[in-house]
């Protein structure tokens, strides 16, 4: 089976001479059918970087990334947006919704861009905001809503599509203990549902709910383990339930 995401010798480079900055540097990467990654480690080693160059966000200056079995790096900006649109599913740090749309609105919209009918994907969005817990806030507007809510509207927004792989930017970053727990439970639940994800965080808490943790310093990978399949729920070790 191809892995989701290949990155093979991947570099991005920004700037030059004495002002080069290597935010990514001879990396290669791959995540499997149904993995849940955390990519770890201090600010400004190129986490963002990387995940952006692994959504087709942005394009590295050298080597080869792969998604969903298509090389993308080569690809037209209007392949890439499409590849973003069908595949891939976006969180952020500080949830990137469209403050003028209702919750709803704002979780159907990938799908109607996608070419759903308005039907299917008001149902669709409709059963996300209810599995996220959100049925009552529907019609709320993002300012109606608390920061947790916020991000699970923004899950909730980034599956409408059922995308191959999910990519996180410190999705709790902007959390208080309870929403981060929230938030790390609904993730737990879509891998184990089969979701592929790929989540960037600092926080040491949220690193360890994974099952595969990669570090990152400097642009490069420093560690890579595969933990044991845990049998204690990862909400419930941040919530502390597991060890009562
Ligand atoms: P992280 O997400 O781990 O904090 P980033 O991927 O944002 O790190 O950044 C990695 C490095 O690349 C940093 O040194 C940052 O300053 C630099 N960098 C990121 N984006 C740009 C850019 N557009 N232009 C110049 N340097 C950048
Ligand atoms: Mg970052």
């Amino acid at each position: 089976m191809s892995p989701v995401v290949r990155m093979i010798g991947v570099c991005k480079h920004f700037g030059k001479g004495e002002a080069l900055v290597r935010a990514v540097d001879s990396l290669d990467f791959e995540v499997s059918e149904g993995e849940a990654v955390m990519v770890t480690g201090p600010s400004g080693c190129g986490k963002s970087t990387l995940l952006q160059l692994m959504g087709g966000l942005d394009l590295p200056t050298a080597g080869e990334v792969w998604v969903g079995g298509r090389r993308i790096d080569r690809t037209s900006e209007r392949a890439r947006a499409r590849l973003r649109r069908e595949h891939v599913g976006f969180v952020f740090q500080d949830f990137h919704l469209m403050d003028e749309l209702t919750a709803l609105e704002n979780v159907e919209l990938p799908a109607l861009l996608a070419g759903t009918s308005t039907g299917r994907a008001r149902r669709r969005a409709s059963a996300l905001l209810e599995e996220m817990g959100l049925a009552d806030r529907g019609h709320h507007r993002p300012a109606q809503l608390s920061g947790g809510q916020k991000q699970r509207v923004a899950i909730a927004r980034a599956v409408v599509n059922r995308p191959t792989v999910l990519l996180a930017d410190e999705p709790t970053g902007n959390l208080d203990s309870v929403a981060t727990t929230e938030v790390l439970r609904l993730f737990d639940t879509l891998r184990a549902n089969g979701q592929t994800l790929v989540v960037v965080t600092h926080d040491q808490r949220t690193a360890a709910t994974a099952e595969r943790i990669v570090s990152l310093r400097d642009g490069a990978i420093v560690e890579d383990h595969i933990l044991a399949p845990s049998t204690v729920n990862a909400a419930d070790l941040l919530s502390g339930e597991a060890l009562t």
